[in-house]
């Protein structure tokens, strides 16, 4: 079965050349199982579950069926805006050709991709987005809705998250363009309530001193002859404008008088005022707050970079290197090899003792996940305990992402072991101290070796 097709219409004509790829299947035979082993899904908009089966694949706990190309069944655009969000496209059975062409090479590239097993919520997320940027190869765009909380929605990564209105999906594509992994390209500026974030707020001026909305605006009028200068409506007696303070009547302009400004009357408390104050109301929590206060955000779209590629193919979001590289002189792990032979030489012939050892942090990602903002700070704390423990002769490299190897002159096995350990207590320390939330103790899993330098290879100082 490659492709499958959920729908309640057994009358449907499928063209033959597509026929011996598609599989009818009536709503209710359809189960997650059954999407695992497709390369695609067309759901038939007409059946009642639409929109939770397209759920149901987005929130999968399987990357490889929540990337799943899926496209509405339908001869109508699709106005609903959470289908839109959650779906590939729309077709027809004129346009099937064209949609199983993309769903072919959605799925060649999404079945390469390493699944990476993470308990945060976050690093889910951001992983999801960039494997569905990359797999489709296309930017992510806002999508206007009138009825979203904020205006713009952006289709899938919204679907991530249990509720279509989590606030934190704009927070986390910020997040991934601060760390490289997207792009974004200015696309609008919105106004968000400060204490709901809804978009859908009233702008209006009011008095500055009932703040009452209800104001006028009206001329002021200066009488050259008595100087008197009030607003119109004070001159105002049936058609004519007679002066409040002397009685005459103004009759030219330039001449009796003239309107040098405006000015805004409060008919709640009477004040007039040139400058009124801005206000916004929302209209979600009924919150008023000064313009100024409002949260501006920038929309963008947002492409995948370079790093955020990297990230998608590997399920790797960031690595030592990244970490240190800015404190600690790294050499290659090729120079490294290079470095270890020569040592193994000189060995043979002094009779010293060296020694190689690794230090690896198995739940890196969710590590480097929580240090969030603060990654300089933490990284340069790393770096000093590694630095305070080693000797400026030690050669130190990356080997991957989540492990580092050091190579320990002169000094024998137990030597490395205890310098080792002191880093790995030290990190331990300041990983569990610093980056622990009150809900949540985060607790590094940290493995460390050590063995000879002839003994050096990968299996045995990094057993599986
Ligand atoms: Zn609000
Ligand atoms: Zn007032
Ligand atoms: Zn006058």
């Amino acid at each position: 079965m490659e492709i499958l097709f959920i729908t309640n219409d057994s009358s449907l004509k499928i063209p033959p050349l597509e026929k011996d790829r598609i599989t009818l299947l009536p709503s209710n035979q359809f189960n997650i199982k059954s999407a695992e082993n497709c390369s695609a899904i067309i759901i038939d908009q007409r059946i009642s579950e639409t929109k939770n089966v397209l759920i149901e694949i987005r929130q999968s706990q399987s990357d490889i069926v929540a990337l799943k190309p899926v496209f509405i069944f339908s001869h109508k655009e699709i106005s609903d805006i959470e289908i839109q969000c959650l779906a590939d496209g729309r077709t027809n059975l004129q346009e099937l050709s064209e949609i199983l062409y993309s769903a072919d090479r959605i799925s060649k590239l999404t079945t390469t991709l390493k699944e990476l097993k993470t308990e945060n919520f976050q690093t889910l997320v951001i992983l999801r987005i960039l494997r569905f940027l990359y797999a489709r190869e296309m930017q992510l765009k806002p999508l206007l809705s009138p009825k979203y909380r904020y205006g713009y929605v952006y289709p899938f990564a919204i679907s991530q998250f249990k509720d279509i209105e989590d606030f934190r999906i704009y927070e986390i594509l910020a997040r991934m363009e601060k760390e490289g992994l997207l792009i974004g390209n200015f696309y609008d500026r919105v106004h968000f309530c400060n204490r709901c974030h809804s978009a859908f707020m009233n702008f209006r001026e009011i008095c500055p001193s009932c703040k009452s909305a209800n104001l006028s605006v009206e001329n002021v009028i200066h009488h050259f002859r008595c100087g008197y200068t009030a607003q119109e409506s004070k001159f105002m007696q049936g058609e004519q404008l007679i002066c409040p303070k002397c009685n005459s009547i103004l009759r030219h302009i330039g001449t009796d008088y003239e309107k040098p400004s405006t000015i805004f009357i409060c008919h709640s408390c009477q004040e007039t005022f040139q400058e009124p104050l801005v206000e916004c109301f929302c209209f979600y929590c009924t919150n008023r707050t000064p313009v100024e206060e409002t949260v501006s955000w920038d929309i963008k779209t947002y492409e995948i970079s370079p790093a955020g590629i990297n990230c998608a193919i590997n399920g790797i979001i960031f690595s030592f290197a990244e970490f240190l590289k800015t404190q600690l002189e790294l050499v290659e792990y090729d120079n490294f090899k290079r470095i270890v032979e020569i040592e193994i030489e000189r060995k043979k012939r002094y009779k010293r003792d060296s020694s190689i050892g690794s230090f690896r942090v198995t739940n890196f990602q969710e590590m480097y996940l929580m240090i969030g903002e603060r990654k300089n700070e933490i990284g340069l704390e790393m770096a000093r305990i590694i630095k305070e423990a080693l000797r400026t002769t030690d050669v130190i490299t990356v080997l991957n992402e989540s492990t580092f190897l050091i190579l320990f002159l002169e000094t024998p096995v137990t030597g490395a072991n205890t310098a080792l350990s002191r880093i790995k207590t030290n990190i331990e320390k300041l990983l569990v101290n610093n980056i622990s939330t009150p809900d949540k103790k985060f607790l590094p899993e940290i493995s460390i070796a050590a063995v000879k330098v002839e003994e050096f290879s990968l299996t045995n100082l990094l057993p599986e």
